[in-house]
């Protein structure tokens, strides 16, 4: 994300200057990402407990939801799920079902989490995608109904042993709150952390807003925009992250719309002037346990449906970037 590029710019300019010495930075790969964390602490020492504390907190909940982890909880739940029996699972996994559920109900099923079911056949780095017949066998397996949620006894059942779960539309959203909450508890009034195009700033950048570049979705060096925020969560989704170009001049990539059990169709897919595709989406809310699936959400409905869930949501707003590469923003960002 263009995120993470313009932290490192600013990490290196205030690194060289003096006035610096009280931020804190630090950057790990982490959840297939980068993680960014900056933090204003007087006192070395405690900084690099928060450090180490922040980091190791997205390490955890890397091992419990990972899908590449064997070894994960949500490997597990995949795994057994097929058995059809009800699964015990961690309140943390519950709690996080439950969101991606409630986000499935209000977006028509545009958030579907078991798209997994279709998406773990895909491999963007090698330029793997599901073949037509597959697509066509597994779709009906595609379904957030079939997931049966116990929250009081914290069970998992899936009623189609084909269904797989992925939270890679909601995790890092979640993670970067858990990482702000673990900010606030050392008392730490100035931060902002980011994993991949999920952000949360922790008040401003002591006495301006913390800017945040939206990356050009077709020219990397390129911002699309820069925005002043603070204590916020923005999430941005985009085509342009993880993708391959097929033989058919198609862009795969990682968003997938639930419907089709496909990726949804972008620019190179077509009609370059359709007014409702979007190559871009940003979310702004709140929390990112929120901005992160609304991002994946708005960027499966389109401008028109997108839009129009935003505005309905109170606290939340929204840029988008249409296939035409015209940028469209809610109505509370307009002025
Ligand atoms: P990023 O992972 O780059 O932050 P997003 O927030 O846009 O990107 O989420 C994309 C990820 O969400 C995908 O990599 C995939 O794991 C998951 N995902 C893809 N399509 C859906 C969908 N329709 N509903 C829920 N999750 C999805
Ligand atoms: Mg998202």
């Amino acid at each position: 994300m263009y995120l993470t590029r313009f932290f490192t710019l600013f990490a290196g300019l205030l690194i060289a200057g003096q006035a610096a010495a009280d931020w804190h930075y630090d950057k790990q790969a982490i959840m297939g990402t980068e993680v960014h964390l900056q933090f204003w602490h007087e006192d070395e020492k405690t900084a690099q407990e928060i450090n180490q504390a922040v980091m190791e907190e997205f390490r955890r909940i890397d091992r419990a939801l990972s899908p590449y982890k064997p070894d994960s909880e949500l490997s597990r739940v995949n795994r057994d799920g097929a058995n059809g029996k009800a699964l015990s699972i961690s309140a943390e996994l519950a709690e996080i079902i439950e969101k991606s559920l409630w986000y499935s109900d209000k977006t028509a099923g545009a958030f579907d989490i078991t798209f997994a079911t279709l998406g773990s056949l895909y491999d963007f780095r090698e330029g793997q995608q599901a073949d037509v017949e597959t697509t066509e066998k597994l779709l009906p397996a595609v379904n957030y109904r079939h997931l049966k949620l116990n929250r009081s006894s914290r069970t998992l059942a899936f009623d189609d042993p084909r269904t797989k779960i992925d939270l890679g539309g909601i995790a890092k959203g979640y993670a970067v709150d858990r990482a702000v909450a673990i900010l606030q508890h050392y008392g730490v009034e100035n931060a902002n952390v980011s994993a991949g195009g999920d952000a949360r700033l922790l008040g401003d950048k002591r006495g301006k807003p913390w800017l945040v570049g939206i990356r050009h979705p077709r020219d990397k060096g390129k911002n699309a925009a820069v925005i002043p925020l603070e204590n916020t969560a923005i999430s941005t989704s985009g085509d342009y992250e993880r993708f391959f170009i097929d033989d058919d001049q198609h862009r795969v990539h990682h968003i997938f719309n639930p419907a089709t059990g496909k990726p949804t169709e972008s620019d190179d897919r077509g009609d370059k002037t359709d007014r409702n595709k979007l190559i871009s989406v940003s979310i702004i809310g709140p929390r990112g346990f929120d901005t992160d699936p609304l991002s994946t959400s708005v960027f499966v409905l389109g401008k028109q449906k997108g839009l129009a869930l935003i505005e309905e949501l109170p606290g939340f707003e929204a840029i988008v970037i249409d296939a035409g590469h015209r940028m469209f923003f809610s109505s509370g960002l307009q002025q």
